[in-house]
C-alpha cells in the first residue's frame, strides 16, 4: 500500500529522519533506474593504465568497438602515483580527506589520458560523473569517461585505522553505478579475477568464479580484489546486486562482460 504525500509528510514533521516508521514510509515508491541502460566499467590504476601502451591501447580498440552496442560510463583507477603520494602525505602526518584529494588528482590524471586517447572517437571526459551532461553524452555517442574517485575530499569518511582514504575508485565507480541504477559493475583489472590468495605471490592460487560477499568476509578475502568497504556498499545497495571482475589483459573479456557473459568472477550481494 502507497503512503501517500501528505501521510509521509506528517511522519517528516514529527519524526526523527531516521525513525523506522518515517524511512519504511520513504521507502514505498518505487525504484526508480535513473540510467538503466548504461554499465559502468572501472579501468584499473595500477593493474591496467600504469602499464601503459600494451594493457591501454587494445582495450581502447575494444572499447570503441563496445559502445556501438552498449552504453559505457568509464571511470579511471589512480594508481602506483597515488600510492607514491600517500606514502609521502601520510609520513607527513596529513589526514585523510587530504590524502583522498591527492588520490583524486592522480584518477583525473588518467582519465584525461583516456579523454585524449578517445578523443577523436567522439568520446569525452567530463570532471564529474555527476555532472548533468552524462545523460547527453550517452544519448550521444554511448560512452563518457569520468575521474573514478567518490569527491568526498577533505570530507572523507576515516577508517578505524590509518590515514588511507577507504572510499577509492573501486568505491567511486560503484557508487555512480548504484546511485544511476545502472545494469552493471565491471572492473577491469589485471587478473582472472578473485582467487583464494593474491596470485601475485601465490602461485598455487584457487581462482573462485563466483562468491558471495559473506562468503569473502567468510574466507578472509575482504581485502583482496576490491577496496574492503566495497563488500558492504555492494551488501546495502538497491540497484546493483553484482559485480563483476574480468582480466582486462586478455582481449576480448570486456566485451563478453558486457554482453552478460560470465567471465572473470561475479561477486554477488547474497
Ligand atoms: P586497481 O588497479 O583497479 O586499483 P588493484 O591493483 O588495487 O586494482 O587490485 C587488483 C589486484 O589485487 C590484483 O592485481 C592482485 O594482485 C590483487 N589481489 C590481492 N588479493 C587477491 C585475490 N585474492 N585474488 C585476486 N587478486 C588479488
Ligand atoms: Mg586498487
Amino acid at each position: 500500500m502507497a503512503t501517500t504525500t501528505t501521510e509521509l509528510e506528517a511522519l517528516l514533521m514529527q519524526r526523527s529522519l531516521t525513525d523506522p516508521e518515517l524511512q519504511a514510509a520513504a521507502d514505498k515508491a518505487p525504484d526508480f533506474r535513473i540510467l538503466p541502460d548504461a554499465t559502468v566499467i572501472k579501468i584499473g590504476g595500477q593493474s591496467v593504465i600504469d602499464r601503459g601502451r600494451s594493457a591501454v591501447y587494445p582495450l581502447i580498440d575494444e572499447i570503441v568497438a563496445a559502445r556501438k552496442a552498449h552504453q559505457l560510463l568509464i571511470g579511471t583507477g589512480a594508481g602506483t602515483r597515488a600510492r607514491h603520494l600517500y606514502s609521502i602525505a601520510a609520513e607527513l602526518n596529513l589526514p585523510a580527506g587530504v590524502l583522498s584529494q591527492l588520490g583524486a588528482s592522480v584518477a583525473d590524471q588518467n582519465a584525461a589520458m583516456l579523454g585524449q586517447l578517445l578523443a577523436k572517437h567522439g568520446i569525452s571526459q567530463v570532471s564529474g560523473a555527476g555532472l548533468s551532461a552524462v545523460p547527453l553524452y550517452l544519448a550521444e555517442v554511448n560512452a563518457v569517461i569520468f575521474s573514478g574517485m567518490p569527491p568526498y575530499g577533505l570530507w572523507t569518511p576515516t577508517a578505524p585505522e590509518g590515514v588511507i582514504p577507504p572510499y577509492r575508485t573501486d568505491a567511486g565507480c560503484f557508487l555512480v553505478a548504484e546511485q544511476f541504477g545502472c545494469k552493471a559493475m565491471i572492473y577491469v583489472k589485471d587478473e582472472n579475477g578473485l582467487y583464494d590468495a593474491n596470485p601475485k605471490t601465490a602461485k598455487d592460487a584457487t581462482f573462485i568464479p563466483k562468491i558471495s560477499v559473506d562468503e569473502m568476509k567468510a574466507r578472509g578475502l575482504h581485502d583482496s580484489i576490491l577496496e574492503f568497504p566495497m563488500l558492504d556498499l555492494l551488501k546495502a545497495a538497491r540497484h546493483i546486486d553484482q559485480v563483476q571482475v574480468v582480466n582486462g589483459l586478455v582481449p576480448g573479456n570486456l566485451t563478453r562482460a558486457l554482453n552478460g557473459e560470465h567471465v572473470g568472477t561475479i561477486i554477488t550481494a547474497r
